[in-house]
């Protein structure tokens, strides 16, 4: 099982809290189109036996490119690579983009998923945030979306200044009240370099509360698991057969090929990113060569990466894995990092799997962190 990501490193305006690689500036979007597939070609190598269960467009904005241009690079992929029968074909989208027509035509594509970058339905927040988007066309696009594809994530922000228990939950209930199957949602948060750091810094936005991103985490969390959701990870709540197949197999350490500035790989030993440049990915994959640098995962980094991502699942640790795959010595140091948190009820042992308990989901990566391992080769 392994997945291909396809960075799509364009926007129509900068949101003010994201530190992610795009360009405003939409000049090169057809040369990219162009680089995307040849890199696909360059990389091909590296997948000659791997099977591509999942094809996984993000960004920036994917949904900015036409479907002509979306469908090019899915025959790309299908020239290139071995595609298994049923895969997960995800486009992350804009509501500014998706107009009917739009809708329409990407569903008559390969594309299966749509990951819709709602944030919030309400307007002051859309507007503290700058999206490109309004609270009607929110709306709007969830209606129309959900005539033609089936499988449908949105993403939502919690935390965000003043946004209150009332207004968080009511935002969750208009997701809800679209039928959608799968939400990610995540805690807003404030990255240095971004728009919103500068406005914090100088006064003109509060900021953000660990507390109240607390509360709203529980909020989302009860709310959506009554309503037959299933928290299979931190952030991500689907309902049973729409988990992201993409997403899990990137947290159960499988293979991907990440094609596009700044997307990151991994084979299983190493992990590879691209130069998050626009003008110098072209000219270097016009060149025919790969702008990527890459590491080799130490043994330490690869359990210390397991637990992270083990955690905030549903899947949870193993022991007996980290036994057989990094050694006793690793065993031993979780459990005995380990035994604050479980005499706290913020971790708890299930047969052979350590899991994070309802009270420590919230808390995973700070429990994540002081299971790491320092220092061992
Ligand atoms: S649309 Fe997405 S990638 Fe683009 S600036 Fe906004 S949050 Fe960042």
């Amino acid at each position: 099982m392994s997945g291909i990501y396809i960075h799509i490193p364009f926007c129509k305006q900068a949101c003010h809290y994201c530190d992610f690689h795009f360009s405003t500036s939409m000049g090169k979007k057809e040369a990219m189109v162009v680089a995307l597939q040849k890199e696909l070609f360059l990389r091909k190598e590296e997948f000659k036996d791997e099977v591509v269960e999942t094809i996984y467009f993000g960004g920036g904005t994917p949904s900015v490119l036409e479907t002509e241009e979306i469908q090019s690079i899915i025959d790309s992929v299908y020239e290139y690579y071995s595609v298994s029968e049923h895969p997960e074909i995800t486009l992350e989208a804009n509501p500014d983009d998706l107009s009917t027509e739009k809708i329409i035509s990407l569903s008559n594509s390969p594309i299966n998923r749509l990951s819709i970058g709602i944030q919030s339905f309400f307007e002051e927040d859309l507007k503290l945030m700058n999206r490109a988007h309004d609270a009607s066309e929110a709306e709007n696009c969830i209606k129309e979306a959900t005539t033609y594809f089936d499988n449908i994530s949105i993403d939502l922000i919690y935390g965000v200044p003043d946004m209150t228990n009332e207004r968080w939950k009511k935002n969750i209930d208009k997701a809800l009240s679209f039928g959608i199957p799968h939400i990610s949602s995540y805690a807003l948060t404030v990255e240095p370099q971004t728009a919103l750091a500068s406005f914090i810094k100088k006064g003109l936005v509060k900021n953000v509360d660990d507390e109240v991103a607390q509360a709203h985490f529980h909020i989302l969390s009860e709310t959506l698991e009554a309503a037959g959701f299933e928290s299979y990870e931190i952030s991500n709540f689907g309902k049973p057969g729409y988990f992201s197949r993409n997403n899990t197999a990137y947290w159960q350490q499988k293979k991907y090929l990440g094609i596009g500035p700044s997307a990151h790989s991994y084979d299983g030993v190493r992990r590879g990113w691209n130069i998050n440049n626009n003008p110098k990915y072209l000219k270097s994959i016009e060149k025919g060569e790969l702008p990527m640098e890459t590491e080799t995962l130490s043994v330490t980094d690869t359990y210390n990466e397991y637990v992270m991502t083990g955690l905030r699942t549903i899947w949870g640790v193993s022991l007996s894995r980290i036994a057989s795959d990094f050694g006793q010595k690793y065993h031993e140091y979780a459990l005995m990092q380990a035994e604050k948190h479980l005499k706290d009820e913020l971790l708890h042992i299930d047969g052979d799997t350590l899991l994070t308990t309802k009270k420590g989901r919230f808390l995973a990566d700070g429990l994540a962190s002081d299971l790491f391992m320092v220092n061992l080769g």
